[in-house]
């Protein structure tokens, strides 16, 4: 009996650090291009990696409700406007990590490290191979020219990564120059604003317009799937700020009680073995310098990025929204 009563206790002991070899990550990056790495940090570790994944605002309002009580470890968000929204509502703890300060450029991370990138997304310019010659493009702010007239294809505003695109030509070209260059491309649309990136490039290919703006892993996936397809990316403002890039990455959760494993697996994420499949499953740009890309990738050539904080994306997200409102993006 006693001898029972022991083994019990010794149990009971041992079962929570049993379960401490577990970490909960609410993502909103899709399930498919994240559970091969949860999978593959397990086998190489033993710590089992679960997920939650819904839309940013979900989350970071489910996190906000859940408080101390959350399960949650790793917040994971598509776009930095969200990261900066969680860490902004105090939901993201600060991490200290010389391993990710190293890994990933200063302008892809909270400069108070509540989050980093984990993975880049390139927002530029793609045209009709058939009825576009590169030697016309230049800027974003030109697609709002008059020879673009009824040629310009746009995703709704509603979408985060086109106020993110927004938020940073305000902060590069003040908030009066940007809302003329908006108005610009709304002139210039020859439809209304698409649901998604996909739709877009597939209208650019049949004719129903000629140049717009996408993130390039969208057309990656098309160009992988139909060798030959239509639309090509241009890299904008090459002589200016740069290309708009904007990440997914990840932050520790405030209330976690699982914090050293939690950055743990965050540095592993960031690491050269795996930044380059993380980033080429969904034919996007690493976080981390110096990483091999996926060929799809690779044939788009280099380009020069916009080298802004992506924490502007957030900053200005609200001023972005009434500016594409009041110039009539829909
Ligand atoms: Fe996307």
């Amino acid at each position: 009996m006693l001898r029972t009563v022991f083994l019990l206790l010794i149990a009971c002991l041992i079962a929570p650090s049993l379960r401490a070899a577990e970490l909960v990550v609410y993502t909103e990056r899709k399930e498919p291009l994240v559970k091969p790495f949860f999978d593959r940090y397990q086998q190489e570790t033993g710590t089992r990696i679960r997920l939650l994944s819904d839309g940013a605002p979900v989350l970071i309002e489910r996190l906000a409700a859940e408080g101390a009580n959350t399960r949650a470890d790793l917040f994971m968000a598509v776009d930095a406007g969200s990261l900066w929204q969680a860490a902004e509502r105090g939901l993201l703890a600060p991490t200290k990590s010389k391993a990710l300060d190293t890994a990933i450029p200063a302008h892809l991370r909270d400069p108070q490290g509540r989050w980093f990138a984990l993975s880049q997304r390139a927002r530029t310019i793609v045209y009709s191979t058939a009825r576009v010659k590169p030697s016309e493009l230049s800027t974003y702010e030109a697609l709002g020219d008059a020879r673009w007239k009824g040629r310009l294809c746009l995703r709704s505003s509603r979408k985060v990564y086109n106020q993110s695109l927004v938020a940073t030509l305000i902060e590069r070209l003040g908030a009066k120059r940007t809302e003329q260059v908006v108005r610009g491309w709304v002139a210039n649309l020859a439809t209304a604003p698409f649901a998604d990136d996909t739709l877009l490039a597939h209208a650019i290919a049949a004719g129903q317009c000629d140049v717009g703006l996408i993130n390039t892993y969208y057309l990656g996936r098309l160009q992988h799937d139909t060798p030959g397809f239509p639309v090509q990316v241009f890299w904008a403002d090459q002589g200016g700020a740069g290309a708009h890039v904007n990440v997914s990455g990840a932050g520790i959760v405030a209330a976690s009680r699982k914090k050293a494993e939690a950055q743990k697996f965050l540095e592993w994420l960031a690491s050269d073995a795996v930044q380059s499949d993380f980033a080429g499953v969904n034919f996007e740009y690493p976080a981390r310098r110096n990483v091999k890309l996926d060929p799809v990738v690779t044939a788009w050539g280099r380009f020069k990025p916009d080298r802004v904080n992506v924490s502007v994306a957030g900053r200005r997200q609200a001023e972005a929204v009434r500016l594409m409102d009041r110039a009539g993006w829909r």
